[in-house]
């Protein structure tokens, strides 16, 4: 208690117009037990480890405390799900506490699975532990690979029953961000001028502060909005390219799941690939395969476009809001090849490598080749090249995009063992495969919590080899269950 007592607290979303939320109180978690604290996200808000084991920590993340003397906050936000208006949506199951005021800046505290709001429409209000355990952990691992993310500070669980397609328990995850801001939040003001321009005027105070004004003062305020697309646009088409390049699939990219900041959010039916296939679908209940993983950067690009609307009754012209996506392609993948330069230890791509490329892609669809080994094993086939053609069930194809990836490897000189370490930065080992999450999650209905923990430490830094994880490096076996995931959260 008396740790968090000490933090210096704020809300600035409460300040914003009437409609933006409703302060209402989490429904506290009965017999609470912290399943994990996160101390590296903990840092962030200036609380150390000991605070973590505090009743204080656990009754704020458990819904039964407040932040110093905030009111909780549900905030309204709308979206288009699966491509389709979808009309007020809003947070039907999180709370912002407030913020923690730090000297790099302000984090949102905010709990999901936390209770009915006046947004859940038919939803209970609650998450589930399987779900949580996954959002959890993946918004570590993604941290952990250097992707922007909302973070993970504590899991809590409870025997408190939740129904799905058969009895849960429920669990809350405390989640921080700068601003957990969604395209859906403009998308939900819309129509209205004095709305849109007010959380225009709050994004970019406290974040985009760069959109402002131009260099000679200018901030006519459709061209200050225009400003904020077209960096948002940037940020977006950034982090798609970082998603692309570790096989992440988010699973519902609606609009209401993408974040104003560049950052991942809304972890649920996400999937990092095993096996590659370049129309994976990790989402059971995208049918359609509106989401594939292929299908991701022309989806961002689609969302912008939402959002771009959404500016519309702010008195931008059309013309210029569309102007605003027009750098998506360019950052999109301008950021994709450095980042597949990297991974594939080139010094630069090169004009010849868009081939090269082609036939990795093609190489490792036509195998299903595990996505993540396939990079990692990279690094040592000068030394040895079994190890990664041993993932190519015909290993004469693998062979000949060897051949040729070697030449124009040795095209660039430099120290082979630099640009091994260098590979193995970029390519991790480790990623949350859905195996290993399921394998957590059971473990944690069952009462222990110590795997959690164990692909905690591991994914924070997926780059470096650990003994005793030999495992947690491979795919699932070839007789494993499936582990299929859903909406169902
Ligand atoms: P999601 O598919 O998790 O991104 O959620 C879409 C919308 O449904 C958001 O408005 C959520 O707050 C809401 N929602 C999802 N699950 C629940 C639930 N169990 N109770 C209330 N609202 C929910
Ligand atoms: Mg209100
Ligand atoms: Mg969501």
């Amino acid at each position: 208690k008396d740790a968090l007592a000490g933090l210096d607290t704020g809300c600035s979303f409460a300040s914003l117009p009437r409609g933006f939320y409703t302060q209402v109180n989490p429904r506290p978690l009965r017999e609470p037990r912290l399943l994990h604290a996160n101390p590296d996200a903990a840092a962030l808000i200036g609380l150390d480890a000991e605070a973590l084991g505090t009743p204080g920590f656990l009754a704020l993340c458990a819904g039964g405390a407040r932040l110093g003397d905030i009111a909780p906050l549900a905030t309204a936000y709308s979206g288009h799900q699966f491509g389709v208006w979808a009309g007020q949506l809003g947070d039907g199951r999180a709370h912002l506490l407030g913020e923690v005021l730090t000297a790099e800046g302000a984090w949102e505290i905010q709990l999901k699975g936390s209770g009915r709001t006046p947004y859940s429409r038919m939803g209970d209000g609650w998450a589930v532990l399987r779900s949580s355990v996954r959002e959890y952990l993946a918004s570590e691992a993604m941290a952990g690979l250097g992707i922007p993310t909302t973070r993970a500070l504590a899991l809590v669980g409870s025997a408190d029953p939740v129904v799905r397609e058969t009895v849960e328990t429920a669990a809350v995850v405390t989640r921080l961000a700068p601003s957990f801001v969604r395209f859906g939040h403009f998308e939900h003001w819309g129509h209205s001028h004095h709305e849109q321009k007010a959380l225009l005027d709050y994004v970019i105070a406290h974040w985009y502060p760069e959109c402002r004004e131009t260099a000679d003062g200018e901030t006519d305020l459709p061209a200050t909005a225009c400003r904020l697309l077209t960096e948002v646009t940037r940020r977006t088409a950034r982090l798609m390219a970082q998603w692309q390049l570790v096989g992440f699939c988010h699973g519902v990219m609606n609009t209401d799941n993408m974040s104003i900041l560049g950052l991942t959010l809304d972890y649920g039916p996400y999937g990092f690939m095993d096996a590659f296939q370049a129309n994976h679908v990790c989402n059971h209940s995208d049918t359609a395969g509106r989401y594939a993983w292929n299908a991701q950067p022309a989806v961002a690009r689609w969302n912008l476009y939402r959002l771009a609307s959404s500016l519309l009754v702010l008195g931008c012209e059309a013309p210029a809001l569309e102007a605003c996506l027009a750098p998506f392609e360019a950052e999109f993948l301008s950021a994709y090849r450095a980042g597949l330069a990297r991974k594939l230890g080139l010094e630069a791509w090169g004009p010849d490598d868009a081939a090269l490329e082609d036939d990795w892609w093609n190489l490792l669809h036509a195998q299903r080749a595990d996505f993540t080994l396939a990079f990692r094993r990279l690094a040592g086939v000068d030394r040895d090249a079994g190890p990664w053609l041993a993932l190519f069930a015909d290993p004469a194809p693998a062979q000949a995009w060897l051949d040729r990836y070697l030449v124009r490897r040795a095209g660039q000189g430099g120290d082979a063992e630099a640009r091994r370490v260098a590979m193995n930065r970029v390519n991790p080992l480790y990623v949350l495969r859905n195996h290993l999450a399921q394998h957590a999650i059971e473990a944690a209905q069952r009462g222990d919590a110590s795997e959690i923990d164990r692909l905690w430490a591991l994914l924070r830094d997926p780059y470096t080899e650990r003994p005793g994880f030999e495992r947690h490096a491979l795919p699932p076996a070839d007789d494993a269950p499936a582990v299929a995931v859903s909406c169902s959260s």
